[in-house]
């Protein structure tokens, strides 16, 4: 019989249909708070991303600790999702929320520098290398600056992204490989210009198709994840970060890693834990301990170039910066999370547990008998219902089954854990607990329990 991902279609939407009524009958007063107040919100929701969690309604919350979460229905949930990445240490760390305490009395915004934000500069230097910094209120916004800057100096037009990428709302960036060919990304709102004059995109993994991009000589900067996070999890190649380095180099290109997910991978991003050398290095999400807040720093030899184009421009707006970014909160954030949070002792407890955590996924899928894997990136998790491991965006498009994975998390959110809606990911804080991962595993075996026939 035809299955999807190893699931019995039949079983599948029963499973689907049980675990949506669990769902609904568990939160009655998730359902009745919003229908007393979703009514002026476009969509009912304040941001329209909130309707893509796969409950049938989104959870309406309480409050959220460390790594727990509780609804308006009283349901504690192990938080796994943690504001896909924001509260990655968890949530209102303890001195980050005293860092808030303190700030609030002082005054939220003046568009001048405090002395945290003097501070904070040199804590950016030592935890992820000597690059010269720019402070804003989101990693989309840093990548669209960082992005301006490699046009700026290089005179060029083009960004090499690759297939499958997110990188923000940076429009640039919205583009996919149809037939081999660049073209804008399907479903894109109120697009109203030809994307394809910005950017080019390549497969990842694919060094020979990223020398051809190049050698036309219009591409400003490659702009990349380490780890392809937004198309379920795709691995670099051994060779294939050193070889856009170098490719890069020898077309005159920039290189800018974006490290707004992959600093799971430990103290200093995946940057520092495997010795990149990126001409510019974005990060955000929680880098302030979920205070909204992104960086982009460049190197010295970046910085000189665009010095002596910001000399030789024309006098008026430069197009880049905002007005509540660089505001004192979020230099008192970072210098909280950076000195007191985002520890070195605090990195190797997120990969222990993610560790434990990835090990106990793979063995359910094994023992279920699934055509699955796992992968990881130091505190990040993630469960693919394919095999991998996956090669690029097309594979890591090809592998996605949605009717599966809204099955499984919903599953996993009625028996109390909470994964992230876009994905299969998982993240492991600091002040999770074993007792929460082995919980998340007992979970996720239970729903496989469910979804699998047992062999006969
Ligand atoms: N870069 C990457 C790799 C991301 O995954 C995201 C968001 N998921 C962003 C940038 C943009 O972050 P934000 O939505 O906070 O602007």
């Amino acid at each position: 019989r035809p299955t999807i991902a190893g699931i019995d279609p039949a079983r599948l939407e029963a499973f689907r249909a049980r675990e949506e009524a669990r769902f609904v009958t568990a939160r009655p007063r998730s359902k009745a708070a919003l229908e007393d107040g979703a009514a002026p919100w476009l969509n009912g929701v304040p941001m329209h991303w909130m309707r893509d969690w796969p409950s049938p309604f989104p959870l309406v919350v309480k409050k959220a600790e460390g790594a727990r979460l509780t609804d308006v229905d009283g349901h504690r949930l192990d938080d796994f999702c943690l504001g896909d990445t924001g509260s990655m240490f968890g949530h209102s760390p303890e001195p980050v929320a005293r860092a808030i305490r303190r700030q609030a009395t002082r005054g939220l915004t003046y568009m001048l520098p405090s002395k945290a934000a003097l501070r904070a500069g040199a804590l950016l230097c030592d935890r992820f290398g000597p690059f010269l910094w720019q402070v804003t209120l989101s990693a989309s916004d840093a990548n669209r600056h960082a992005l301006r800057v490699a046009r700026a100096i290089t005179g060029r037009r083009k960004v090499l992204v690759f297939n499958g990428c997110y990188h923000g709302t940076l429009q640039d960036t919205m583009v996919e490989l149809r037939d081999g060919r660049t073209t804008a990304r399907a479903g894109l709102v109120g697009q109203g210009f030809d994307l394809t004059e910005g950017a080019v995109c390549v497969e990842f993994n694919d060094l020979a198709g990223v020398e051809a991009a190049l050698a036309r000589g219009d591409v400003a900067a490659i702009l990349t994840e380490p780890v392809m996070t937004n198309s379920c999890m795709v691995l670099p190649e051994p060779g294939f970060l050193d070889g856009l380095r170098r490719l890069a180099d020898g077309h005159g290109a920039l290189l800018i890693i974006d490290e707004t997910h992959t600093q799971s991978s430990g103290a200093g991003g995946y940057t520092r834990v495997h010795g990149l050398k990126p001409d510019i290095f974005v990060i955000g999400k929680c880098v302030a301990g979920g205070m909204p807040t992104a960086l982009w720093g460049m190197t010295e030899a970046v910085a000189d170039r665009f010095r002596a184009h910001d000399a030789a421009r024309d006098p008026g707006h430069s197009g880049m910066g905002t007005t509540l970014a660089g505001n004192p909160m979020q230099f008192a954030c970072l210098e909280a999370t950076l000195t007191k949070v985002a520890t070195d002792k605090a990195f190797a407890r997120m990969d222990k547990g993610a560790a434990r955590l990835a090990k106990g996924l793979s063995k359910v899928i094994e023992a279920a008998g699934l055509p699955w894997h796992v992968v990881r990136v130091g505190a990040r998790v993630e469960f693919i219902c394919a095999p991998g491991p996956l090669r690029n965006g097309t594979e890591a498009a090809a592998a996605h089954q949605p009717p599966v994975e809204a099955a499984v998390h919903l599953g996993l959110l009625n028996r109390g854990c909470l994964i992230a809606p876009f994905h299969n990911m998982m993240l492991v804080s600091p002040i999770t607990t074993r007792r929460q991962i082995d919980r998340l595993v007992g979970a996720f075996a239970d729903v496989l329990a469910e979804l699998k026939e047992p062999e006969s």
